[in-house]
């Protein structure tokens, strides 16, 4: 019999990544993973899945870098064993442009991607809107086959799975550990006003002959070559809640990739989406004791990901799992028992 009952909350890849490292790190709990949405139907699945980050304004940069590091530790293994087809991690390699040089020429990431170099002049001619690029190898994660892979290894690790809206904590009493990975879902669930959306829209063509990816470093417009299409984005329309596609976004996508990527004009339309990335100034990855029904219950927070939740899942997951093991600490002995 399982003695400490743990629940999280969210099936997207910060909630699955943070399930099974913490039913991996503690077996003698049971971990329940609960959610509303599974996928395909998550916003972890529309995504590119191209690992790299921007930096959290008030989040002390040697953490930003733990969870870069933990999670290129883990994605770029998986893309490099016999894994990844299953997993749906690959090896990407591509460019990330900038039309103004920026004042910090390397990232806080760039020794824990493969070969990242500046772009020379030369290369730079291709794109002659850009003044600056960088090159680099880096891991893709395609969520609707990791989302899967992910909830395989979780129950293989005892964890169970429920299908059902949290309307309160409340509804949570009777576990004596609750993780909170429920995304923008948050804004309602535990009410806070800084988490709000930022909203993508994205095409998937057909253009196998494009294998490399490209990135305007604003975010805003990139083609990203993947195992089975090319996504085109994008959007980035903050506090937006529209999910339906957008004609004039879808063309302004296909217009401003095709300047990037002449060949473009030639490729099918193969389908469209949007999706809602949990914006937050800060992501939220700390602990709390709430009051639920005259009980002190722990929870851990691990939400407001952003553009860049799956990336950071895995090592935020495991920083949540340092959390946890703090709050097991302090459960009192009886819920243990
Ligand atoms: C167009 C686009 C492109 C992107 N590209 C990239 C990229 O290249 N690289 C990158 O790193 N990131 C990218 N992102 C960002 C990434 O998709 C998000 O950061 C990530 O999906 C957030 O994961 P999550 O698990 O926090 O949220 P979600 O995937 O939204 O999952 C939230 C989960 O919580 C559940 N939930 C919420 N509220 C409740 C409730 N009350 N009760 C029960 N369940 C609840 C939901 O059902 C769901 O299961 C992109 C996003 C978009 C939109």
């Amino acid at each position: 019999m399982k003695s400490v009952r743990v629940v999280v909350v969210g099936a997207g890849v910060v909630g699955f990544s943070t399930a099974v490292c913490i039913s991996e790190a503690f077996p003698s709990c049971s971990v329940t993973l609960v959610a509303d949405s599974f996928s395909p139907h998550t916003t972890s699945d529309g995504a590119a899945g191209i690992m790299y980050a921007a930096e959290f304004p008030d989040i002390p940069l040697e953490r930003q870098r733990c969870w870069f590091k933990d999670s290129s530790d883990h994605l770029l293994a998986i893309a490099q064993s016999q894994h990844s087809p299953d997993a749906g991690v690959i090896l990407s390699s591509g460019c990330q442009l900038f039309k103004e040089v920026p004042a910090n020429l390397k990232p806080f990431w760039s020794e824990f991607v493969i070969g990242f170099r500046l772009m020379t002049d030369e290369e730079l001619k291709r794109f002659p809107e850009y003044k600056f690029g960088r090159a680099f190898t880096t891991a893709k994660c395609e969520c609707s086959s990791y989302l899967p892979w992910l909830e395989k290894r979780f129950k293989k690790a005892g964890g169970l799975v429920e299908k059902r809206k949290v309307n309160s904590l409340q509804e949570l009493s009777h576990f004596d550990l609750i993780v909170n990975c429920s995304g923008l879902g948050s804004k309602t669930l535990v009410g806070d006003t800084q988490v709000h959306p930022v909203r993508g829209q994205i095409l998937k063509v057909e253009a196998p002959w494009l294998k490399h990816f490209i990135r305007d470093a604003d975010g805003k417009t990139y083609i990203f070559p993947g195992i089975h299409s090319v996504i085109l984005g994008g959007t980035r329309q903050e506090g937006d809640w529209r999910l339906q596609v957008d004609r004039g976004d879808a063309e302004s996508i296909l217009e401003r990739c095709s300047r990037l990527e002449p060949s473009l004009r030639k490729a099918k339309v193969l389908s469209e989406w949007v999706g809602l990335r949990p914006g937050r100034r800060n992501l939220r990855l700390e602990r709390e004791v709430v009051r639920l029904q005259d009980r002190r219950v722990p929870v851990v927070h691990n939400y407001g990901h952003g553009g860049f939740g799956v990336t950071l899942a895995w090592g935020t997951a495991l920083d949540a799992v340092g959390l946890v093991r703090q709050c097991l600490n302090e459960i009192p002995l009886q819920a243990k028992l």
